[in-house]
């Protein structure tokens, strides 16, 4: 089968990570999250502050952040290591939710995540979600998606994610998180979040969870398909 690059970028919240995840499964792709990197440089900046306005600080402290990822073999999934640690669960706090659109939005260390997240697709069949994904770290990916949902229900969403992990916070502090990102990831002057004119938007406001796997999905084989008569016609 002919493999493709599909790009899911959106808001925070919408479920980009879990569709992204679940396409993945069901096509044989590789998952990447690159929303988990920016959050492990948050993490590792407030373990070792540093200046976000300084060039030096920022390119120091890049020199000692090394992220990746690794399958937990009894759960298959993903998980993200912070210089050797596994951080998968640290980088999920609010704490860090807090921090990471001002860590994201500083231009050398989008680089340097974005060198890294190229290189981790650069062989296509893999499914990455993030905010620049079709716009700036594949701009030609075959299938560019941008999710979307209302606050409210990503709001909800969140709360019961954090719940199921141990963490209950008021709907109203998720809710302030959620906006305050999509503020800053909107404004902000190096690859803002956008939705690119080539995308597929899906609002996945009153969809059901296995609907929007499933038209993800169906919109890749679509161009799996064209792809591969593309290569037989050539
Ligand atoms: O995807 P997730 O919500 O985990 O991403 C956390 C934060 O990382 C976003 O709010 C955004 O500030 C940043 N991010 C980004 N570009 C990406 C992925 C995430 O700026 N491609």
């Amino acid at each position: 089968m002919g493999k493709i690059v599909i790009a899911i970028d959106g808001q925070s919240g919408c479920g980009k990570s879990s569709t992204a995840k679940a396409v993945a499964k069901r096509l044989g792709y590789t998952y990447l999250d690159s929303g988990a990197m920016y959050r492990a440089v948050a993490l590792y900046h407030l373990q070792n502050p540093f200046s976000l306005e300084s060039d030096e600080e920022v390119k120091e402290a890049l020199r000692h952040v090394n992220i990746s990822f690794h399958q937990n073999p009894s759960t298959q999934i993903q998980e993200t290591y912070l210089n050797g640690q596994n951080v998968e669960e640290a980088i999920r706090t609010m704490r860090v939710s807090k921090q990471v659109s001002a860590v994201a939005a500083v231009k050398q260390i989008r680089e340097a995540m974005v060198a890294q997240q190229r290189k981790l697709g650069n062989d296509k069949g893999v499914v990455m979600d993030g905010r620049d994904i079709g716009s700036v770290v594949f701009p030609k990916a075959e299938l560019k998606v941008y999710m979307t949902a209302d606050l409210e229900t990503r709001a909800k969403r969140r709360a019961e994610e954090l719940s199921a992990a141990g963490a209950v916070i008021p709907l109203q502090e998720i809710k302030q998180n959620l906006a305050e990102r999509d503020r800053l990831d909107s404004s902000r002057a190096e690859s803002p979040l956008k939705k690119m004119p080539d995308a597929v938007e899906i609002d996945t406001s009153n969809l059901r969870f296995e609907d929007q796997v499933d038209l993800v999905v169906r919109l890749a084989k679509d161009k799996i398909g064209k792809v591969e008569s593309y290569a037989s016609n050539n």
